[in-house]
Protein backbone atom coordinates (compact mmCIF):
# COMPACT_ATOMS: atom_id res chain seq x y z
CA UNK A 1 0.00 0.00 0.00
CA UNK A 2 1.53 3.33 -0.90
CA UNK A 3 1.37 6.29 1.01
CA UNK A 4 -1.45 8.09 1.80
CA UNK A 5 -2.68 5.04 1.57
CA UNK A 6 -2.23 3.14 5.36
CA UNK A 7 -2.96 4.03 8.96
CA UNK A 8 -2.45 7.51 10.58
CA UNK A 9 0.54 8.33 12.31
CA UNK A 10 2.02 10.11 15.41
CA UNK A 11 4.76 10.51 17.43
CA UNK A 12 5.77 7.32 20.01
CA UNK A 13 6.74 10.03 22.95
CA UNK A 14 7.54 13.50 23.34
CA UNK A 15 10.17 15.82 21.84
CA UNK A 16 11.54 19.36 22.80
CA UNK A 17 13.68 21.14 20.93
CA UNK A 18 15.31 25.05 21.86
CA UNK A 19 16.67 27.46 19.21
CA UNK A 20 15.94 30.69 17.74
CA UNK A 21 13.80 32.17 15.44
CA UNK A 22 15.47 32.85 11.96
CA UNK A 23 13.38 35.82 11.57
CA UNK A 24 13.05 37.34 14.87
CA UNK A 25 16.45 35.80 16.16
CA UNK A 26 14.36 35.10 19.39
CA UNK A 27 14.64 32.53 21.63
CA UNK A 28 11.36 29.63 21.87
CA UNK A 29 11.45 25.95 22.84
CA UNK A 30 8.98 23.93 21.22
CA UNK A 31 7.89 20.06 22.60
CA UNK A 32 5.95 18.01 20.42
CA UNK A 33 3.77 15.41 21.58
CA UNK A 34 1.82 12.91 20.27
CA UNK A 35 -1.79 13.69 19.47
CA UNK A 36 -5.03 11.27 19.09
CA UNK A 37 -6.55 9.63 15.48
CA UNK A 38 -8.37 12.37 13.72
CA UNK A 39 -7.06 15.33 15.78
CA UNK A 40 -3.65 16.89 12.95
CA UNK A 41 -1.54 18.89 13.68
CA UNK A 42 -2.03 21.50 16.51
CA UNK A 43 0.01 24.64 17.65
CA UNK A 44 -0.75 25.80 21.46
CA UNK A 45 0.74 28.77 22.59
CA UNK A 46 -0.47 30.91 25.85
CA UNK A 47 -3.34 28.47 25.99
CA UNK A 48 -4.57 29.39 22.64
CA UNK A 49 -4.93 26.18 20.38
CA UNK A 50 -4.42 27.18 16.76
CA UNK A 51 -4.93 24.08 13.89
CA UNK A 52 -2.21 23.26 11.27
CA UNK A 53 -4.86 24.48 8.68
CA UNK A 54 -4.23 27.03 5.46
CA UNK A 55 -7.14 28.91 7.34
CA UNK A 56 -5.21 30.20 10.25
CA UNK A 57 -2.95 31.42 7.89
CA UNK A 58 -1.94 35.72 8.65
CA UNK A 59 1.27 36.28 7.12
CA UNK A 60 2.97 34.66 4.25
CA UNK A 61 6.26 37.25 3.79
CA UNK A 62 9.78 35.20 3.46
CA UNK A 63 7.74 32.25 5.91
CA UNK A 64 4.24 30.87 6.82
CA UNK A 65 2.83 32.22 9.92
CA UNK A 66 -0.46 31.16 11.61
CA UNK A 67 -2.28 32.77 14.21
CA UNK A 68 -5.70 32.84 15.78
CA UNK A 69 -7.09 34.83 18.65
CA UNK A 70 -4.19 37.29 19.16
CA UNK A 71 -1.23 34.58 19.11
CA UNK A 72 0.94 33.97 16.48
CA UNK A 73 3.16 31.56 15.31
CA UNK A 74 5.83 31.94 13.03
CA UNK A 75 8.11 30.27 10.69
CA UNK A 76 5.61 27.02 10.73
CA UNK A 77 6.85 25.73 7.64
CA UNK A 78 9.90 23.68 8.13
CA UNK A 79 8.72 21.65 11.00
CA UNK A 80 5.10 21.09 9.15
CA UNK A 81 7.44 19.67 6.25
CA UNK A 82 9.78 17.50 8.64
CA UNK A 83 6.16 15.64 9.83
CA UNK A 84 4.58 15.70 6.45
CA UNK A 85 8.19 13.90 5.37
CA UNK A 86 7.68 11.40 7.87
CA UNK A 87 3.95 10.62 7.50
CA UNK A 88 2.85 11.90 10.55
CA UNK A 89 -0.88 12.93 10.90
CA UNK A 90 -1.70 13.70 14.46
CA UNK A 91 0.72 15.72 16.73
CA UNK A 92 0.12 18.81 19.18
CA UNK A 93 3.14 21.81 19.38
CA UNK A 94 3.40 23.44 22.70
CA UNK A 95 5.52 26.55 21.88
CA UNK A 96 7.41 28.86 24.98
CA UNK A 97 8.87 31.56 24.87
CA UNK A 98 9.32 33.63 21.24
CA UNK A 99 6.26 33.34 18.85
CA UNK A 100 8.67 31.90 15.87
CA UNK A 101 9.04 27.84 15.81
CA UNK A 102 13.18 27.47 16.03
CA UNK A 103 15.06 28.01 12.83
CA UNK A 104 18.12 25.39 14.10
CA UNK A 105 20.31 24.90 10.78
CA UNK A 106 17.39 26.39 8.52
CA UNK A 107 16.61 22.84 7.55
CA UNK A 108 14.02 20.40 8.82
CA UNK A 109 16.69 18.49 9.43
CA UNK A 110 17.13 18.80 13.50
CA UNK A 111 13.52 18.37 14.07
CA UNK A 112 13.16 14.85 11.68
CA UNK A 113 16.72 13.50 13.99
CA UNK A 114 14.65 14.48 17.45
CA UNK A 115 11.72 13.13 16.44
CA UNK A 116 13.42 9.67 14.87
CA UNK A 117 14.86 9.35 18.44
CA UNK A 118 11.48 9.12 20.09
CA UNK A 119 9.94 7.44 17.22
CA UNK A 120 6.81 7.02 15.04
CA UNK A 121 3.55 4.23 15.27
CA UNK A 122 1.00 3.83 13.60
CA UNK A 123 -2.66 4.63 15.00
CA UNK A 124 -5.82 2.50 14.67
CA UNK A 125 -7.36 4.32 12.11
CA UNK A 126 -6.88 5.23 8.82
CA UNK A 127 -5.40 7.93 7.31
CA UNK A 128 -7.98 10.14 4.94
CA UNK A 129 -6.36 12.27 1.90
CA UNK A 130 -7.25 13.83 -1.19
CA UNK A 131 -7.43 11.55 -4.02
CA UNK A 132 -6.60 14.12 -6.79
CA UNK A 133 -9.46 13.43 -9.77
CA UNK A 134 -8.42 15.54 -13.01
CA UNK A 135 -5.43 18.08 -13.13
CA UNK A 136 -5.87 21.45 -12.02
CA UNK A 137 -3.57 24.07 -11.54
CA UNK A 138 -2.92 28.08 -10.38
CA UNK A 139 -0.94 29.89 -12.70
CA UNK A 140 0.41 33.42 -12.83
CA UNK A 141 1.12 35.87 -15.53
CA UNK A 142 4.88 35.10 -14.91
CA UNK A 143 4.37 32.04 -15.78
CA UNK A 144 4.97 30.30 -12.05
CA UNK A 145 2.24 27.94 -11.33
CA UNK A 146 1.61 25.04 -8.98
CA UNK A 147 -0.61 22.37 -10.56
CA UNK A 148 -1.82 18.47 -9.05
CA UNK A 149 -2.54 15.34 -11.14
CA UNK A 150 -4.22 12.07 -10.28
CA UNK A 151 -1.45 9.28 -10.45
CA UNK A 152 -1.81 5.64 -9.78
CA UNK A 153 -1.59 5.47 -6.16
CA UNK A 154 1.13 7.26 -3.81
CA UNK A 155 2.35 10.75 -3.71
CA UNK A 156 5.38 12.77 -5.84
CA UNK A 157 6.50 16.52 -5.96
CA UNK A 158 8.40 18.18 -8.20
CA UNK A 159 9.61 21.17 -8.04
CA UNK A 160 11.81 23.98 -9.95
CA UNK A 161 13.46 27.35 -9.71
CA UNK A 162 14.39 29.77 -11.66
CA UNK A 163 16.05 33.28 -11.38
CA UNK A 164 18.13 35.47 -13.19
CA UNK A 165 20.79 34.98 -11.50
CA UNK A 166 24.52 34.18 -12.94
CA UNK A 167 25.40 31.66 -9.56
CA UNK A 168 21.55 30.11 -9.55
CA UNK A 169 19.62 29.56 -12.44
CA UNK A 170 17.31 26.82 -13.13
CA UNK A 171 16.90 23.89 -10.67
CA UNK A 172 15.05 20.86 -10.26
CA UNK A 173 14.09 18.17 -8.67
CA UNK A 174 11.52 15.21 -7.42
CA UNK A 175 10.69 13.53 -4.21
CA UNK A 176 8.58 10.47 -4.38
CA UNK A 177 7.52 9.07 -0.69
CA UNK A 178 7.77 5.56 -1.23
CA UNK A 179 10.93 5.16 -3.01
CA UNK A 180 12.44 8.56 -1.96
CA UNK A 181 14.29 8.97 1.32
CA UNK A 182 13.13 12.48 2.84
CA UNK A 183 15.30 12.47 5.87
CA UNK A 184 18.54 11.85 3.25
CA UNK A 185 17.21 14.16 0.30
CA UNK A 186 15.07 16.64 1.67
CA UNK A 187 15.40 17.37 5.72
CA UNK A 188 19.35 18.76 5.44
CA UNK A 189 18.54 21.02 2.40
CA UNK A 190 18.68 24.88 4.34
CA UNK A 191 17.14 28.15 3.23
CA UNK A 192 18.97 30.69 1.44
CA UNK A 193 18.98 34.15 0.37
CA UNK A 194 20.76 36.11 -2.44
CA UNK A 195 23.69 38.51 -0.77
CA UNK A 196 22.17 40.93 -2.45
CA UNK A 197 18.92 41.12 -0.59
CA UNK A 198 20.25 40.82 2.65
CA UNK A 199 20.69 44.30 3.89
CA UNK A 200 16.72 44.66 2.39
CA UNK A 201 15.75 41.72 4.81
CA UNK A 202 17.07 42.78 7.81
CA UNK A 203 15.60 47.03 6.95
CA UNK A 204 11.97 45.04 6.42
CA UNK A 205 13.03 42.99 9.94
CA UNK A 206 13.16 39.44 8.55
CA UNK A 207 16.50 37.42 8.59
CA UNK A 208 17.30 38.80 12.05
CA UNK A 209 18.04 35.15 13.34
CA UNK A 210 20.23 34.51 9.74
CA UNK A 211 23.41 33.63 9.99
CA UNK A 212 26.13 32.03 8.02
CA UNK A 213 25.29 28.64 9.74
CA UNK A 214 21.79 28.52 8.86
CA UNK A 215 21.28 29.80 5.79
CA UNK A 216 22.85 29.79 2.54
CA UNK A 217 24.36 32.94 1.26
CA UNK A 218 24.05 33.20 -2.93
CA UNK A 219 26.76 35.57 -4.62
CA UNK A 220 27.34 35.91 -7.75
CA UNK A 221 30.37 33.77 -7.82
CA UNK A 222 28.52 30.75 -5.61
CA UNK A 223 27.51 29.88 -2.00
CA UNK A 224 29.33 32.74 -0.15
CA UNK A 225 29.73 30.54 3.15
CA UNK A 226 30.69 27.14 2.59
CA UNK A 227 30.26 24.21 0.65
CA UNK A 228 26.62 23.30 0.10
CA UNK A 229 25.07 20.22 1.10
CA UNK A 230 23.67 19.18 -2.11
CA UNK A 231 24.73 20.89 -5.42
CA UNK A 232 20.79 21.31 -5.38
CA UNK A 233 20.61 22.61 -2.45
CA UNK A 234 18.20 25.31 -3.00
CA UNK A 235 15.30 23.81 -5.04
CA UNK A 236 15.74 20.73 -2.57
CA UNK A 237 14.22 23.57 0.06
CA UNK A 238 12.12 24.61 -1.88
CA UNK A 239 10.76 21.38 -2.25
CA UNK A 240 11.02 21.08 1.90
CA UNK A 241 9.02 24.66 2.50
CA UNK A 242 6.12 23.13 -0.49
CA UNK A 243 5.95 20.14 1.40
CA UNK A 244 5.46 21.77 4.38
CA UNK A 245 2.88 24.26 3.30
CA UNK A 246 1.13 21.34 1.98
CA UNK A 247 0.23 19.78 5.30
CA UNK A 248 -1.57 22.95 5.79
CA UNK A 249 -4.12 21.15 3.60
CA UNK A 250 -5.40 19.49 6.38
CA UNK A 251 -4.48 16.01 5.11
CA UNK A 252 -2.00 14.48 2.04
CA UNK A 253 -2.60 14.44 -1.53
CA UNK A 254 -2.62 11.41 -3.68
CA UNK A 255 -1.26 12.15 -6.77
CA UNK A 256 1.56 14.33 -8.22
CA UNK A 257 2.25 18.39 -7.69
CA UNK A 258 4.53 20.02 -9.11
CA UNK A 259 5.73 23.69 -8.38
CA UNK A 260 7.61 26.27 -10.49
CA UNK A 261 8.80 29.45 -9.33
CA UNK A 262 5.90 29.29 -6.38
CA UNK A 263 6.87 30.41 -2.78
CA UNK A 264 4.48 30.30 0.08
CA UNK A 265 1.51 32.87 -0.97
CA UNK A 266 1.23 30.57 -3.73
CA UNK A 267 1.36 27.40 -2.67
CA UNK A 268 -1.25 29.28 0.17
CA UNK A 269 -3.32 30.34 -2.60
CA UNK A 270 -2.90 26.64 -4.72
CA UNK A 271 -4.19 24.95 -1.38
CA UNK A 272 -7.26 27.06 -1.09
CA UNK A 273 -7.85 27.12 -5.20
CA UNK A 274 -7.72 23.24 -4.81
CA UNK A 275 -10.05 22.80 -1.71
CA UNK A 276 -12.25 24.86 -3.51
CA UNK A 277 -12.02 22.91 -6.70
CA UNK A 278 -13.62 19.52 -7.43
CA UNK A 279 -10.88 17.88 -9.08
CA UNK A 280 -11.11 15.65 -5.55
CA UNK A 281 -12.52 12.98 -3.44
CA UNK A 282 -11.66 13.00 0.06
CA UNK A 283 -10.98 9.66 0.80
CA UNK A 284 -11.94 8.29 4.77
CA UNK A 285 -11.88 4.85 4.42
CA UNK A 286 -7.94 3.00 4.55
ZN1 LIG B 1 12.11 27.43 4.05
Amino acid sequence: MKYPRGRQRTLAGEVEIRGYGLHTGKPSTIKIKPAPVDSGITFAKEGVEIPAHYRWVVDVSRATNLGKDGVIVRTVEHLLSALAGLGIDNAYVEVEGGEEIPGLDGSSKVFVQAIAQTGVVEQEKARKCFKVLEPFRLEREDGSFVEVSPNGGGFKAYCAIQYNHPYLDYQTTSFEYDSGSYSDDVAPARTYCFYEEIAHLLKKGLGRGGNIHNAVVIGAEGVLNGPPRFKDEPVRHKLLDLLGDMKLLGFPIMGEVKAFKAGHAMHLSFLQAFTDSEAYLLLEEG
